[in-house]
């Protein structure tokens, strides 16, 4: 999906006029792909008029038009994921009862363990009460999931009323004066009458002061129906995205939360307790639109040096992509070791790692340290032309670095080969508010 509204919108842009029909083809290309990948064909439609609208063809030409663009179809698929509600936030001090809905197989039991370690980690006192009583095997699922992260739980072998169950729970933590009380409840595989009204008495017997709906990432189109159907039953306040670690894009979700006017507040990423993130819009729109992901990126370059950090930022907020961006970055993957991960975050690197195998990566850094150690501050600014008009240049820097002349013209290659796409993102205002948390 991503790849095509890339190229979709790149092919636009690199067109120097843009008229009515250049931007029809652009919105066309888009709208396929939205709607292959599982969302709404309402939605699609809406979105298509925003954006003609917004892009409005008769103000403005040239380049700062192509910015808008570009800016107009990710912020338009931001807001469809934003439904602009101040989730919920649990207050310490008092008791907070969250319970959790969902299909069977949705990520129930796993997320309410993850959310309870999360909490936990924020200094709230946590228990979880397991009040799957339909399923065999659930209380013990739970229960281990608990023991591992060292939290409170609550449930009963021999009770079939899951209504009784979670009262009980409820009740017990209420006066050990637990801050966070999670209730865990059953699903089934379908959305079916006995599920619905059991979600509803638990609901009358612990009255929850949120309930949260555990979608499944890879639900695609019945994600919208079956997100309806919950919010009727049992008036959910948010949603938590499952399984956002797969091949799943999470188009079915734009959906749900569309349909429900409701949040998405975490999204699942694996299977391990820890495995959680807040959620943000503009990270998962970047991910869905294939886009480097620049605040996976801010966080990973949290451990360097703030200002090695905020040189970076910098130049890519001002587009100055030069050879001193290029090894600001690549200083950062060997100080860290988390080239690969660096790679998957930023597509025109991932392209230059691919083309080395593993061993011979370490000795080409060092090799390209060498050469922009080499190079002097004008030529480490530059953004390549310089080499262009001046090529003696690259003898002079291949012989001060002990590489070949060869190897100097791959890096300045390379440069050029990532300049588009980073000035494509800066110009685009896409970078606007990276690195800030929460955006
Ligand atoms: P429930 O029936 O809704 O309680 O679902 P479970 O919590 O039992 O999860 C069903 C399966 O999905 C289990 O195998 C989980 O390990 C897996 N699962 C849950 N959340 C995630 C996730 O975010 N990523 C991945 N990869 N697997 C998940
Ligand atoms: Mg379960």
């Amino acid at each position: 999906l991503g790849q095509r509204i890339n190229n979709a919108v790149s092919s636009l842009t690199k067109n120097n006029v843009i008229d009515e029909k250049a931007l029809d083809d652009m919105l066309k290309e888009i709208c396929v792909a939205l709607l292959e990948s599982d969302v709404n064909v309402r939605l699609v439609s809406q979105l298509r008029n925003k954006i003609k609208t917004k892009v409005n063809l008769k103000e403005g030409a040239g380049h700062s038009k192509k910015r808008l663009i570009q800016k107009v179809v990710f912020d338009e698929l931001c807001d469809l994921v934003d439904c602009h509600a101040e989730p919920y936030k649990p207050k310490k001090g008092r008791s907070n009862v969250i319970m959790f809905v969902g299909l069977q197989g949705a990520g129930k039991t796993t997320s309410c363990t993850k959310l309870a370690a999360y909490y936990k980690r924020k200094g709230f006192k946590t228990g979880l009460v397991c009040a799957d009583t339909f399923r065999a095997g659930a209380f013990d699922q739970l229960k281990q999931n608990a023991i591992k992260a060292n939290i409170p739980y609550y449930g009963l072998y021999t009770e079939p009323d899951p209504v009784k169950v979670a009262r009980e729970g409820v009740d017990m933590f209420k006066r050990e004066k637990f801050d966070i009380i999670i209730v865990d409840t059953s699903g089934r595989h379908q959305q079916e009458k006995e599920l619905f009204s059991e979600m509803v008495e638990i609901a009358d017997a612990v009255k929850p002061n949120q309930t949260i709906m555990v979608l499944d990432a890879s639900n695609g189109q019945a994600a919208e129906s079956q997100s309806k159907a919950f919010k009727e039953a049992s008036d959910f306040g948010s949603i938590i995205l499952t399984k956002m670690d797969g091949h799943a894009k999470g188009g079915g979700a734009i959906s749900a939360v569309a349909a429900t006017n409701t949040p998405i507040v975490f999204i699942g990423t694996g299977e391990h307790v820890h495995d959680i993130e807040p959620f943000s819009p503009k990270k998962f729109v970047s991910k869905l639109l294939g886009m480097a992901d620049f605040e996976g990126l801010a966080e990973l370059t949290e451990s360097i040096s703030s200002d090695t950090k905020e040189s970076i930022m910098k130049s890519m907020q001002e587009g100055t992509i030069n050879f001193k961006l290029l090894k600001e970055f690549l200083k950062m993957t060997m100080n860290t070791g988390m080239l690969s991960q660096l790679g998957a975050s930023l597509p025109g690197l991932s392209g230059m790692l691919d083309s080395m195998n593993q061993d011979d990566t370490k000795e080409k850094m060092k090799s390209m340290m060498y050469i922009f150690d080499s190079m002097n501050e004008k030529e480490l600014v530059s953004d390549g032309d310089l080499f262009k008009k001046q090529p003696s240049r690259i003898l002079r820097i291949a012989r001060g670095s002990g590489t070949s002349v060869m190897e100097v013209e791959q890096l300045i290659l390379q440069l050029e080969t990532m300049k588009p796409m980073l000035e494509g993102l800066s110009n685009s205002g896409l970078l606007g508010g990276m690195g800030k948390k929460g955006a």
